[in-house]
């Protein structure tokens, strides 16, 4: 695996490849790597000749100072997980490579960016247009993979594909999870014992949504689970919602297709997602 830390180097070599006819698929990440993010470069490696992932702890993206500083970074076992994982490429800039001037683009996502993680965190999709943009403009990657685990920033980056004209095909994958259901994240590994125990409630919930779920009775469903993770020591909800899968309005039965479950809440001081397309 050939590790680069500039933008100009990584650019020349990738530019050798595509002249040769590889095609470039691309794993964004900002590290403390799972299998989670094993996963999508396994699929990546599927689909495309050349497969490169980027580590990046990306700091536009962090609305909490906190959450950064105490955000775990792991270059060292992430680059062996990669190599074994046959990774071709690994990008592991510095924030002056990825930002030598303070990225000051706004960028116009609408309701995509208005709700949910967008509401609950402000900034944050904006921080994530910023880097995913800089990492497509270097990578020029013919697909890129996106975990499903943050589904609200999948269809943000399809947005800004679609925004910035890009001829990138977004490939999401589906999420990972520990034997407890508990959805793979960098952020478990931050849990204490206690709190990593209550955490496993989250995919009981999600399941359980799924099963009470009929088409018509989304306001029941966020009733009751709602009220199961406010009884629950250690969560702090921020929210609960069911929504169409497609754009993330309000779920209306039964003209819309599909609707998914998404949850995010602190547990002590990790805040963590997950959700469940339920039809
Ligand atoms: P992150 O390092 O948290 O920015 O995640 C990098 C990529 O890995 C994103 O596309 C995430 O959605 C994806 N990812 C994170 N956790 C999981 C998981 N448990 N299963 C599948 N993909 C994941």
């Amino acid at each position: 695996m050939q590790i680069f830390e500039k933008i100009k180097d990584l650019q020349a070599f990738l530019a050798k490849e595509s002249a040769k006819g590889s095609s470039i698929g691309f794993v964004p990440t900002m590290g403390a790597l799972h299998e989670g993010h094993i996963s999508l470069v396994k699929e990546a490696k599927k689909e495309s000749e050349l497969v490169v992932s980027s580590v990046f702890v990306n700091p536009t993206q962090f609305n909490d100072k906190k959450d950064l500083e105490r955000y775990p970074r792991t270059l060292e076992q992430d680059t062996k997980m990669l190599a074994e994982a046959g990774c071709d490429i690994l990008f592991a800039p510095s924030v002056e490579e990825m930002y030598p001037q303070t990225d000051t683009r706004k960028f116009d996502f609408g309701f995509l960016d208005n709700t949910l993680d967008g509401a609950f965190r402000p900034g944050h999709f904006n921080g994530v247009a910023q880097i995913v943009s800089k990492l497509f403009e270097a990578v020029k990657p013919d697909k890129a993979f996106f975990g499903q685990k943050d589904f609200q920033q999948v269809l943000i980056v399809k947005e800004l594909v679609r925004q910035l004209d890009l001829k990138i095909e977004i490939v999401p994958c589906p999420i990972l999870r520990e034997p407890d259901g508990l959805a793979m994240s960098s952020r478990n590994t931050l849990l204490s014992p206690e709190e990593r125990k209550q955490a496993s409630n989250i995919p009981v919930w999600m399941k359980e949504a799924k099963q009470l779920f009929n088409g018509k009775n989304a306001e029941e469903v966020k009733k009751v689970i709602i009220e199961k993770v406010n009884s629950t020591p250690l969560f702090k909800l921020d929210y609960f919602e069911i929504r169409n899968a497609d754009n993330l309005q309000e779920y209306n039965a039964p003209t819309d297709k599909h609707a998914v479950a998404l949850f995010a809440a602190f547990c002590g001081r990790i805040r963590l997602i997950d959700n469940e397309v339920l039809s």
